[in-house]
């Protein structure tokens, strides 16, 4: 069971200040959290699928912002568009946002440009995995592996991306995930602790030596690479670790995840 007091949240207009209040609110809150549920609470009397049409999510909304109905993509997998839902629901709670029409497309959806986009993925992705849940999962002081990741990822009803994103960015240990397509890097996210220098950039491809570039997943076993392999030493002053450790997951259509870490003290 969820409830929200909708004039408690009223004032709110920090994503994350809005979602603390809600949680504040249910502090029994089940996971996966349940979107839809509470879009209904906070007056959206529509939510439906459609087949898209360039956009992923859209929210109509009187001006009182007092109803409001969300489409969001039939095409893409469940925690997507859970996702599209959080997001859609964050520009229907944050006070600022004002516009009788949001369509929200894929790039929206991703964006780290500041704005109003920005804010609505950073309600969306709180609301899904708050902090507090996340931590009992998987502890921002401790080791995690990909099958941690699974199995939060699992639990939280959220794709395997952002999954890891949040987690990473919230560790206190040296952590850096390689977002990679057909062997080729998309992009990198790092936790604060990870201060070495990658050797691969956007585009690049996998290094040579790495496991990474096998069809098959580790989601268990670290592999030990030299870590010159993943770990740019041209950098001068800096001492870097002789090994970095790796997992890869494989997924669909040439996607793959790599988990790297390294112990600070080698
Ligand atoms: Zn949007």
């Amino acid at each position: 069971m969820v409830a929200l007091d909708l004039i408690e949240l009223a004032d709110l207009v920090r994503p994350e200040d809005l979602v603390a209040e809600i949680m504040r609110q249910n502090p029994a809150m089940p996971v996966p959290v349940p979107i839809e549920e509470l879009a209904r609470l906070a007056g959206i009397s529509k939510i439906s699928a459609f087949e898209t049409t360039g956009f992923e999510g859209t929210l109509i909304t009187n001006p009182e912002k007092s109803d409001g109905h969300i489409f969001y993509n039939s095409r893409v997998p469940r925690p997507r568009q859970r996702f599209t839902i959080g997001h859609e629901l964050g520009h229907f709670l944050l006070p600022w946002h004002r516009q009788a029409t949001f369509n929200c497309s894929a790039d929206d959806l991703k964006t780290s440009k500041a704005g109003w986009e920005l804010e609505a993925n950073r309600f969306s992705a709180e609301l899904l995995m708050p902090q507090a849940l996340l931590a009992r999962e998987c502890s921002p002081s401790r080791e995690f592996d990909l099958a941690d990741v699974i199995r939060v990822r699992d639990a939280f009803g959220t794709s395997m991306e952002s999954t890891i994103r949040r987690i990473i960015e919230r560790s206190e240990r040296a952590y850096a995930v390689v977002f990679s397509h057909e062997n080729k890097v998309r992009y990198t996210n790092f936790s604060e602790y990870f201060t070495a220098r990658l050797t691969v950039r956007k585009d690049s491809p996998l290094p040579a030596k790495s496991l990474s570039r096998l069809d098959t997943s580790s989601t268990d076993d670290w592999n030990e690479i030299d870590a010159h392999w993943w770990l740019d030493d041209s950098q001068r002053g800096v001492t870097l670790p002789e090994f970095v450790y790796e997992q890869t997951l494989v997924q669909d259509d040439g996607y793959k995840v790599t988990l790297l870490t390294y112990d600070p003290e080698d």
